[in-house]
């Protein structure tokens, strides 16, 4: 039965960050333009974009190892975290803007300034770090980043990771005190906030169930009102598939050729968390480590001071387990039902490529508290059990496809942006680096899908973020100035009283 429809201009399947991010672009660049957003839980924010969910790394490539890689002939390749950190600045910017514009208030509420640190153990390791350090600090990027493997300076850095630890093997480490911890839960209940103000139609408990094409060209979802059961129809030009590990069932319902031949491979997350404020007071970083061997990249190691709820804790994790489910509020079939005829051969060849990460992942969801505790006292050595709980994080759904580099069924660790070739669908699938690069991400949909906007746009475009369609690593005063005025305007520079 259906006692409602609608038509809009554009439509949001989905309150987490990435549709915060796309609808707010939007309403600054066309602010006459009618947008609707369906969400099928109570709240914005609430699957992999919460606090809770997710690690809360601002990534910008200043601590994760698995950014950058060592080429054959000894050197290191940072072109992946040069893009990475690229994005990022991207994002620093939009938020510097929408506080400067007095869309969004408080932005200790959702960005901290927190030092980022690599930390290796073992010579050769240690000499990866060592060169890393080399290739990263001549980088305008990456300045101020400092290298040391003297336990003493080590001991100042990380208190809590250097005492009682009995190993004499070769630690060092590298830290840059521009890093930073984001609360993307609150971010994200601020944009919704915001649209709200703006007369976006925001409808929770309302899940989209089915998007077909109509014969004028427009888009029809069939959505259900999830507390009355009532399925209602709404019509829009545009349709933007932000379910993060929703949007692959709702692309393929799409049916549009750019989704066929994908799938999806569901990464689940658990992490410990410590309250105890003695143990918290002692350290202040983000301390990723290197992922072990066999492990995903997504499940490297890192202890992490936390800000939520103006309280400061410890995380540490993430353990990489494994879900069919691909949201945490999702269907134990989500994974058998995303196999279709298109997919079957490509998510077949998936699974012989990678039986031995699914045995990973299904080892790593077998393991103990103790055991768990095991790998936190690499980190912490004198850790106790009792000062630590467990958090289950959201679900990663990672993008299954075939490419020319890995053959048929290769996993993917990276988002992709798939939209139909005449930009009235597009659907974001992958969840890393994640919500850091969310602002670079939705610009990428509004470039595909709105080309014909684009000139008019580039000055609003340039106005929320300056250095649009500027590279900021050869732009060197560009780089310091926007550092020091975002720095500015999202409280990073001045230093902040600890949480209790
Ligand atoms: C363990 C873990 C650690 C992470 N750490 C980091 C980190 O440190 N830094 C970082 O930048 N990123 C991190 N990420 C990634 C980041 O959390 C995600 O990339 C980001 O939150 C995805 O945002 P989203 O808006 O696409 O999806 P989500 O936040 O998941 O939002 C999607 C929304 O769509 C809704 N939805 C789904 N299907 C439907 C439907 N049919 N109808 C209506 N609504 C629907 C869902 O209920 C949900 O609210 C991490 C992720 C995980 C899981």
């Amino acid at each position: 039965m259906s006692n409602r429809e609608t038509k809009t201009d554009v439509i949001l399947i989905g309150a987490g960050i990435m549709s915060a991010t796309l609808g707010t672009l939007l309403k600054e660049l066309v602010p006459d333009w009618k947008i609707a957003v369906f969400e099928k839980l109570s709240k914005a924010g609430e699957e992999s974009s919460n606090e809770w969910n997710n690690a809360g790394t601002g990534h910008a490539a200043l601590c994760e190892l698995n950014y950058t890689t060592e080429k054959p002939d000894g050197s290191v390749d940072i072109s992946k975290a040069i893009n990475i950190n690229e994005q990022f600045q991207v994002s620093m910017q939009f938020w510097s803007y929408l506080v400067n514009s007095k869309l969004i208030h408080n932005p200790q509420e959702f960005i901290m300034p927190l030092p980022h640190m690599s930390l290796v153990q073992g010579e050769q390791n240690v000499t990866f770090l060592k060169k890393r350090f080399e290739a990263l600090s001549n980088n305008p990027l990456f300045q101020g980043m400092e290298f040391s493997d003297d336990p003493e300076k080590l001991m100042e850095w990380i208190p809590l990771i250097m005492q009682d630890r009995t190993a004499n093997e070769p630690i060092a480490a590298t830290k840059i005190d521009s890093g930073t911890d984001v609360n993307f839960g609150s971010l994200t209940r601020m944009l919704f906030d915001h649209l709200e103000s703006q007369n976006v139609d925001i409808n929770y408990k309302q899940s989209v169930q089915d998007i077909k094409r109509t014969s004028d060209g427009l888009w029809e979802l069939k959505v259900r009102n999830l507390d009355s059961g009532i399925i209602e129809r709404h019509t829009a030009k545009f349709v933007f598939i932000g379910g993060g590990g929703g949007s692959l069932h709702l692309l393929q319902k799409s049916g549009i050729p750019e989704g066929k031949h994908m799938g999806g491979f569901p990464v689940s997350g658990i992490f410990m968390v410590c309250k105890n404020p003695d143990v918290v007071a002692q350290h202040h970083a983000k301390v990723y480590g290197k992922a072990k061997v066999g492990a995903p990249p997504m499940s490297v190691p890192h202890l992490d001071t936390r800000f939520i709820d103006n309280q400061k804790s410890l995380l540490f994790g993430p353990f990489a387990g494994f879900s069919p489910k691909f949201l945490k509020t999702g269907s134990l079939f989500d994974l058998v039902t995303s196999v279709k005829p298109d997919n079957l051969l490509t998510m077949l060849s998936a699974g012989a490529k990678n039986m031995s990460l699914t045995n990973y992942l299904v080892q790593q969801v077998m393991l103990s508290k103790e055991k768990r505790m095991e790998e936190l006292r690499e980190f912490i050595p004198s850790a106790k059990s009792e000062d630590w709980d467990f958090v289950i994080a959201g679900q990663r759904v990672q993008v299954i496809k075939d490419t020319e580099a890995g053959g048929k069924g290769t996993l993917q660790f990276g988002t992709e942006v798939v939209s139909a070739a005449d930009g009235s669908i597009a659907a974001l699938l992958g969840a890393s680096p994640g919500a850091s690069t969310a602002v670079h991400v939705m610009l990428e949909v509004i470039t595909k899908c709105f080309p014909e906007h684009v000139k008019e746009w580039e000055p609003k475009m340039k106005e929320m973020i300056p250095s649009y369609g500027v590279s900021l690593m050869e732009n060197p005063e560009l780089l310091h100035e926007i550092h020091t005025l975002t720095a500015q305007t999202l409280g990073l520079s001045e230093k902040k009283p600890a949480f209790s």
